[in-house]
């Protein structure tokens, strides 16, 4: 499985339980009605007919959960479409339940539960304007059905406490809807403070170690190919010698953006350390990885990134290729053999290191 798609079942994973979350608060719902039908507060059939209505909204949002349908819509967790239609379900009770209106109030305050769990402030509005709406519609039937019989006192008490208790629920989602969405934030911050060199903008040496382990076990799975290539600024000293230790920073930041340029967006870029870098191209023989490995060259020689315009920065670059088996250490120790000679055979090259011995 690909880490899109382990990601991808993960998130399924968590909705689908989500939705069972909601399933068994519909269960609560069921067991209290239950017990309001054994104390001859509700009808055997009324209770039925909440009961299967109940049912079949579960039994359809679970098809569309395992079925994968979901995946299809914008919003795959189905958050808006889940508590619209409780909304609609809790009305039934106010319909079909002449005595156990109260059984609803409770449960039109847990839908802003799951809906602060996805929706953003302006989604909650939504909700809110939705809830009233099915609230009202819920009430004109109620009062068509049973009319005379209802006292018109509890009434208003219950659609007081309902309509004052959704709006507050709704306030407090929308809080805490932003404090989700900081959170989402700050991880990211997080994410990239602990995986990027802040400088160069490329991975760090343990994020892009992690890249390369994880590129050798897929590579141990399914095959495929894999080379790496090692990357070494050359006379850099020199440069900070020369033109001061900033210029030496701004250099290897553009050294580092030219190089991106040239590689495609899934081969990584990391900071080995220092004025080194690690490429993975995974997919590539050996070939193609020197084809690529010419570009870096090139691209970095086009620099004009010194103070004295005619000097050039340039790199020398040593290749291997993964062999079924070899730990990470051995594949880059044979790149940085083969970097060792192009440093050797005079800069500005690449060459490509042994073939592995096992
Ligand atoms: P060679 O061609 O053999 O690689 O020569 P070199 O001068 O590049 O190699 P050497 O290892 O002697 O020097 C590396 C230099 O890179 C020394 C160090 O000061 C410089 N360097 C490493 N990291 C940084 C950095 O973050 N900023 C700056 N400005 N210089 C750095
Ligand atoms: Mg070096
Ligand atoms: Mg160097």
């Amino acid at each position: 499985m690909t880490d899109a798609a382990q990601l991808q079942s993960r998130k399924q994973a968590v909705r689908l339980r989500r939705f069972l979350l909601a399933s068994t608060t519909y269960a609560l719902g069921l067991l209290i009605l239950a017990l309001c039908s054994a104390f001859g507060l509700l009808a055997v059939a009324d209770l039925a007919r909440i009961g299967l209505s109940f049912l079949a909204a579960n039994l359809v949002f679970y098809a569309v959960f395992r079925s994968g349908w979901n995946l299809r819509f914008a919003d795959p967790s189905l958050t808006q479409v889940q508590v619209c239609v409780a909304a609609c379900l809790v009305g039934f009770i106010l319909v079909w339940g002449e005595h156990v209106h109260f059984v609803a109030v409770p449960f039109y305050s847990s839908i802003f539960v799951f809906a602060m769990l996805q929706l953003n402030t302006r989604q909650l509005v939504a909700v809110e304007l939705f809830v009233l709406g099915t609230y009202g519609v819920a009430i004109a039937l109620r009062m068509n059905r049973y009319g005379g019989s209802l006292d018109l006192r509890i009434e208003a008490i219950d659609a007081a406490v309902v309509v004052l208790c959704s709006i507050w629920f709704a306030f407090a989602a929308s809080y805490i809807s932003n404090l989700r969405e900081r959170l989402r934030e700050s991880k990211q911050t997080i994410e990239a403070l602990a995986t990027r060199d802040a400088m160069t903008d490329t991975w760090n040496r343990r994020h892009i170690d992690a890249l390369l382990a994880s590129e050798l076990q897929r590579k141990e799975r399914i095959g495929g190919q894999l080379c790496v290539a090692l990357i070494d600024l050359d006379h850099f000293k020199s440069v900070n010698d020369r033109y001061g230790h900033l210029t030496g920073d701004a250099v290897l930041q553009q050294v580092a953006h030219a190089m991106k340029q040239q590689l495609r967006s899934v081969d990584p870029l990391g900071r080995f350390g220092g004025e080194e870098f690690l490429a993975l191209l995974p997919g590539a023989s050996l070939p193609d990885a020197r084809a690529c490995a010419e570009r870096l060259l090139r691209g970095v020689a086009g620099l004009s990134v010194l103070p004295d315009a005619a000097s050039r920065v340039t790199i020398s670059i040593g290749l291997a290729e993964a062999v079924l088996g070899e730990p990470a250490e051995g594949l880059l120790a044979r790149a940085d053999g083969a970097l060792y000679r192009a440093k050797h055979e005079g800069r500005n090259r690449v060459e490509l290191a042994l073939r592995a011995v096992h």
